[in-house]
């Protein structure tokens, strides 16, 4: 992973009167699962997004590991960061092998190691590569989906992973087996993660350190989950 820091990021959308980020100094420490929390409004997505650089902050930088990446083409930081949303975001005209290796043939990776990779990620999000690596997304669960999804973002070893309600959408108990398989992720790949969520047992659950969002872009306390729980 790489230590993710904003530095005084400010956020004030066009035609609006108030910054929807405020002031926001934090360092996301390399290897750590970092869990956006607060209620809906409070800048969490427009945070990850700015870190993702799919929005441009008014004020302030963000540096990901040594490099300040403030005002950088978002297609140049596409092999340094992996991108999950709700929806699962993937081609669905795309077979499951074909939306894991779009960023790596982009990059020109030849077809085994591809092929290989996807094997390897296919695994490691808890699906069956010969059930799986032909399937078209409308004929997966949406649970399989979202694997697929992280899988996708994975598929070029980036040392950051941003998710974005990445398990909204789905059943709670599939919610529940989503949750124990990123942390099992987490222990073999050792990324930095931000994950935006608006469930406190989940932030608590599955963050190294909660950050919590208030009303007007504010963050309000940026701890680890033990500390948080006993305040
Ligand atoms: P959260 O992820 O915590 O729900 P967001 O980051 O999506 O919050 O939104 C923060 C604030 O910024 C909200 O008040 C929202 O209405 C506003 N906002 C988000 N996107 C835009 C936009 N493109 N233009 C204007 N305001 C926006
Ligand atoms: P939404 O508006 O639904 O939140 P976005 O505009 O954030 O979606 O992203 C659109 C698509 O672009 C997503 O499917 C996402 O996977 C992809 N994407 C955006 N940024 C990145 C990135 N850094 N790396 C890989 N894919 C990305």
């Amino acid at each position: 992973g790489a230590t993710i820091r904003l530095d005084g990021v400010v956020k004030q959308y066009k035609g609006t009167d108030a910054p929807a980020v405020e002031k926001l100094d934090l360092q996301l420490d390399a290897g750590d699962i970092v869990a956006f929390v607060g209620p809906s409004g409070c800048g969490k997505t427009t945070t990850l997004k700015m870190i993702n650089r799919l929005i441009e902050p008014t004020q302030g930088r963000i540096y990901i590991g040594d490099r300040d990446v403030t005002g950088e083409n978002p297609d140049k930081l596409r092999q340094s960061i992996g991108y999950v949303i709700q929806s699962g975001g993937l081609f669905p005209h795309w077979s499951v092998s074909k939306n894991i290796g779009a960023l790596p043939r982009v990059l020109g990776w030849d077809k085994k190691k591809i092929a290989d990779r996807t094997e390897y990620l296919l695994d490691l999000v808890g699906l069956d590569a010969a059930t799986f690596a032909d399937r078209l997304p409308k004929d997966m669960s949406g649970g399989q989906q979202q694997r697929v999804g992280v899988a996708r973002a994975l598929a070029a070893d980036p040392p950051v992973l941003l998710m974005d309600e990445p398990f909204g959408a789905v059943d709670p108990i599939t919610r529940v087996r989503l949750q124990d398989s990123l942390i099992a992720i987490q222990h073999e790949l050792g990324k930095t993660i931000a994950i935006v969520t608006h469930d406190f047992e989940e932030a608590t659950k599955l963050g190294d350190k909660v950050c919590i969002f208030s009303e007007g872009g504010h963050v309000e306390q940026f701890a680890a989950p033990e500390e948080i729980l006993a305040n």
